[in-house]
């Protein structure tokens, strides 16, 4: 893993992982002088938002239940007029990307600092990037003032996220980490992350699946969805995540069904570039492609394999690829407009890569 040169930065960031760990958000909110917390969760999730302002009693300043996909900046806004106007002096977000999305946009307008409760694999509570929606445009923007303060891992609360949205946020933070082991800013340490991040969710999450109740099982594949967060907070991503951006903010596809998708076809786009970068996804998956591999692993999850199945048609591949290559970015193997549509044909029919 050695490399010649390289340059990183760790983050200083505190991270628990238990089951039961949420029960220490007031011990938290004590060590970093923290008195009243705004909680925040998506409406689906509201009970547990709930259960939180039970357990804080006096110490929760209210729960805004609006956490919606994208991080739209009216809801931001909103929530931002609540948490000032509540005399909160920190935000607890409870759910997944979306909901800690939100939690990072106010954090951007007040400097409050944040508790992030992940309960899904999606490692954004990991990184200092904040994408924002307003009339229809994503935007994306880096700085440590969304990074949160402080993460709880708790297992006991991924026992609800169901099968389906289980395996394709499990392979939206797999993307995370098979991205980073080519990243040109890339260190050893990040690819460490990265290789044990892909081993957790290969040992874990079958086991998930036959058991969507054992802690442990689903307490590792939090401990896989850190590891691939950070990395994603780490160094810089390429393809597969430039293309998700792309399909999820022009198309409206679902985030991380789409990264289940591509993740097999664009590494195996890159996977001649990147062969020896990559090398430890054999090693760790078995067959003899990367791409291959991932596609194997994703479908025995019962992952879905076909764009088609989300709602893309064939007419907006030529919009997709246009979009996709106007703005030149960094891969591994330069992306041109024949490559990258039949990559994308590929991926429409569902087809191995
Ligand atoms: P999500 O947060 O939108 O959650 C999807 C749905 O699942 C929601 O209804 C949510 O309430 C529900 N849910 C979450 N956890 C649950 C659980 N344990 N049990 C039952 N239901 C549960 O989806 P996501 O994939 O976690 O996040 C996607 C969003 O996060 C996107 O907007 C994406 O751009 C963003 N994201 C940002 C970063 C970053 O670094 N900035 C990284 C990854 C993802």
């Amino acid at each position: 893993l050695f490399l010649d040169q390289f340059t990183t930065t760790l983050p200083g960031m505190r991270v628990r992982f238990g089951a039961g760990v949420r029960h220490k958000v007031g011990e938290e909110m004590d060590t970093l002088g923290l008195s009243r917390a705004l909680i925040l969760t998506t409406p689906q999730q509201a009970d547990t938002g709930a259960e939180f302002a039970a357990l804080l009693g006096p110490r929760a300043a209210g729960v805004f239940p609006k956490a919606a996909m994208h991080t739209p900046i009216a809801i931001s806004e909103e929530a931002t007029a609540l948490a000032l106007e509540s005399g909160a002096d920190c935000l607890l977000a409870i759910g997944g990307g979306s909901t800690t999305g939100l939690g990072k946009a106010i954090a951007l307008r007040t400097d409050l600092p944040q508790i992030v409760i992940p309960t899904t694999y999606a490692g954004s509570e990991a990184t200092a990037i904040l994408g924002q929606t307003e009339n229809g445009q994503k935007t994306t923007i880096t700085t440590p003032k969304v990074r949160p303060e402080v993460i709880l891992y708790d297992a006991e609360l991924v026992r609800t996220l169901p099968v389906s949205m289980t395996v394709t946020s499990a392979l939206n933070a797999m993307a995370h980490a098979a991205e980073g082991l080519y990243a040109q800013n890339r260190s050893p340490v990040s690819t460490l992350m990265a290789i044990e991040g892909l081993r957790a969710f290969h040992d874990a999450l079958p086991r998930v699946l036959d058991t969507p109740d054992d802690l442990h099982a689903r307490g590792e594949t939090l401990y896989g969805a850190w590891l691939c967060g950070t990395v994603l907070g780490t160094v810089g991503m390429a393809l597969h995540h430039k293309l998700c951006h792309t399909l999820g903010g022009s198309f409206d596809l679902p985030h991380a069904e789409t990264h289940a998708i591509i993740l097999p076809h664009a590494i195996a786009y890159n996977e001649t570039a990147a062969a020896r970068e990559l090398a430890p996804i054999n090693e760790i998956f078995g067959g003899i492609r990367p791409g291959q591999a991932l596609h194997a692993f994703a479908t025995s999850m019962k992952a879905p394999t076909a764009l088609r199945d989300l709602g893309l048609r064939e007419a907006d591949l030529d919009r997709a690829v246009d979009l996709a290559t106007r703005n030149p970015y960094w891969n591994p193997r330069s992306v041109t407009p024949t490559a990258l549509r039949r990559l994308l044909q590929d991926a429409l029919e569902g087809r191995e890569p």
